[in-house]
């Protein structure tokens, strides 16, 4: 069976129906787009990522990368679809032509880069990581390092990493030990060693360029201290031409239980005592840098936590509609009843709904946010800028911790879809889930995310963030009333309102004694937030979908049809569950704290 990715119709849904992005086009800077283009560019990547990427994700899979002779060498598989992907301006998809860009809407460039990591995510992380290096020299780039650096990695010409971990710093990103020292041209000095570091090298680029975390002598302990250094794998001279070998060695690439096809490197920086960088950024102001990534690196991952869990959700539908297995349930005490296709038993079916909400939810969900960012693009004032910037922040953590976690669900139900099938190797649903389970802990794993909704995004300007959230939930459920699904529209009402107590409870508790209790509770918390959001786009599916039934043609009737039965689904059927859980959150259990050390094992 021919594999597949991402649910094109679908993505047309939310990108048109729901979020009506051609309004942006409105707008100067987008002026140059329209409907028709913005579809061209969504075929363009889907073609690009069913005949040229997903081909590679099982060989790259199979042939992992290679360290010989201190050279990565990628998968062979990736060389073709990494040249036509930077011939194809994919790498910048919403940063400015001038650097080599292609100047998208972010929730249109959100949508194509669903379907490069759900074709192969170990493949898109060396482009993303290399954009998420030029996103740095973009924002905080001298002009000189701009012109150096910033269209050859945007072109993907030369690659791009983000080097915060050390052995000894991984969460606790302040404890690294990596040194700078100045030299008298301006330059530093850099002396550290990396570990984990994506994308590390390959042979599939000229020059890799390392944003560096380090420490520049004598500055304060802790993340105070930390100050950021753009450190090229070659010396590149004052002409843009390549200069000497930079002193840094790949000293290892790990193995690891998925994403095979992406080189995860240890990286040795001035071993030789021979590794320049250049400051980016203020000095000591490293880490405020890197919260300036943020937001957008930790949307990259949801979007591979989608990307994993459409991929998977789309083999087990194909699968099931043509796995014959066993009778209908309605004809078992016939003589000789025929086998049925696999979709037909409700058990497989109820599967294949949990999948579906999941992948429907999270992708409106991702494509909001990708929205927020376009808004704050084109906002008219401060004032607009602000209220989606906070959006974007509060839903930052959610949606990394959410798409990610419920995106290895999703992959994991994909491979009970398959039965034994699914544990087989042969078949593409084992890797997808080995393959997804990193999301959950890279780009600060979903512990930390859950630290920072309670720690930080909670209480962040007064709680502005959170209620203007609760506030375009309140939106869904006037549309949902308005199109008649009250039933719905006031069982979100319900959680939300819920939701809000939770939230009065485990934030009062974190200003009080009983701080570790709520922090104990924090991950919980976080994933009622993201069932809330979930059920908020289920209902704005299912309202904006339900005056179009009447009327439409066949194809189309069935999938509005679809969005009112998913929204029942997910409201009636999984938010009851939440509901549960936002009791959990209420008590503030005092067991988690109160289980002594040596009470976990004799
Ligand atoms: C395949 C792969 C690719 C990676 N790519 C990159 C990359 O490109 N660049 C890069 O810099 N790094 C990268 N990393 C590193 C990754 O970001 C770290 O592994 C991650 O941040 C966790 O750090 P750690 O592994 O040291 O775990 P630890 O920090 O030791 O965490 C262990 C556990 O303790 C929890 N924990 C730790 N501290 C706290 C706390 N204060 N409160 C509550 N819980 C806590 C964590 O949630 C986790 O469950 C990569 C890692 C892998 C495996």
């Amino acid at each position: 069976m021919a594999q597949q990715i991402s649910d094109r119709r679908d993505q047309d849904y939310v990108l048109h129906e729901m979020l009506d992005v051609s309004q942006l086009t409105n707008t100067e800077k987008y002026a140059d787009f329209n409907k028709k283009t913005i579809d061209m560019v969504l075929t363009e990547a889907r073609n690009l990522a069913v005949k040229e990427i997903l081909p590679t994700q099982k060989s790259g899979d199979d042939e992992g990368v290679k360290l010989e002779n201190g050279k990565v060498s990628v998968p062979p598989s990736f060389h073709r679809p990494y040249e036509l992907f930077c011939a194809g301006e994919w790498v910048a998809m919403a940063d400015d032509p001038e650097v080599g860009g292609q100047g998208l809407p972010h929730s249109v460039a959100l949508a194509c880069g669903e379907l490069f990591t759900g074709a192969n995510c170990a493949f898109m992380m060396y482009p993303g990581l290399t954009h998420g290096c030029g996103n740095i020299i973009a924002t905080l780039g001298t002009p000189k390092q701009k012109e150096l650096y910033l269209k050859k990695v945007y072109t993907g010409e030369w690659g791009g990493t983000m080097c915060l971990t050390e052995a000894n710093a991984g969460s606790d990103v302040g404890a690294l030990e990596s040194i700078a020292t100045p030299n008298a041209d301006g330059t530093y000095n850099i002396v550290g060693n990396k570990i984990f570091i994506s994308g590390g090298d390959s042979d599939m680029v000229d020059n890799v360029i390392h944003p560096v975390l380090a420490r520049i002598e004598g500055a304060p302990a802790g993340t105070r201290g930390i100050s950021l250094f753009i450190v090229p794998k070659l010396w590149v001279n004052d002409d843009g031409s390549i200069g000497e070998d930079n002193d840094v060695v790949i000293t290892g690439v790990e193995h690891k239980m998925g994403i095979h096809g992406n080189a995860t490197c240890s990286i040795a920086f001035g071993g030789k005592g021979k590794c320049k960088g250049t400051l980016i950024g203020e000095v000591n102001k490293g880490m405020k840098a890197m919260f300036l990534m943020m937001n957008e690196a930790r949307q990259g991952v949801a979007m591979q936590g989608i990307g994993f869990a459409t991929t998977s959700y789309i083999n087990a539908v194909n699968y099931a509609k043509e796995r014959l297995q066993g009778p209908n349930l309605m004809q078992m005490l016939e003589a000789d009843p025929p086998k049925v296709a696999i979709i037909n038993h409700p058990d497989v079916r109820r599967n294949l709904l949990i999948m579906k909400t999941y992948v429907d939810g999270m992708r409106a969900m991702l494509y909001f946010m990708g929205f927020c960012f376009d808004k704050v693009h084109t906002a008219k004032d401060d004032a607009e800028k602000d209220y989606y910037n906070g959006l974007i922040e509060i839903m930052t953590p959610v949606a990394k911790a959410y798409c990610t976690d419920k995106g290895f669900e999703v992959t994991s139900i994909g491979i009970q879809v398959y039965g034994g099938y699914g544990f087989i190797e042969e078949y593409p649903q084992a890797q997808l889930m080995r393959d997804c389970k990193i999301t959950a802990i890279y780009e600060g794993t979903n512990g930390i995310q859950a630290m920072d909704l309670l720690g930080r995004k909670l209480g962040m300007k007064k709680g502005k963030p959170m209620m203007d959230l609760m506030g375009e939930i309140n939106k869904a459920i006037a549309m949902g009333k308005e199109a008649g699904l009250n039933d719905l529209a006031d069982k979100v009402a319900a959680a939300l309102g819920k939701l809000g107590e939770c939230a009065m409870t485990l934030g009062g508790a974190a200003m009080s004694e009983k701080v570790l209790d709520a922090f104990g509770s924090a991950t919980l918390f976080q994933e009622c937030c993201g069932d809330v959001v979930m059920a908020w786009m289920h209902l704005w599916r299912a309202a904006v979908a339900k005056g179009k039934i009447e009327g439409a043609k066949k194809k189309d009737k069935a999938f509005y049809e679809a969005q009112v039965i998913g929204a029942e689904f997910f409201i009636s059927h999984m938010l009851p569950v939440s509901l549960g859980k936002m009791d959990s959150v209420k008590a503030l259990t005092n067991s988690i704290m109160a289980m002594p050390v040596d009470g976990f094992s004799a």
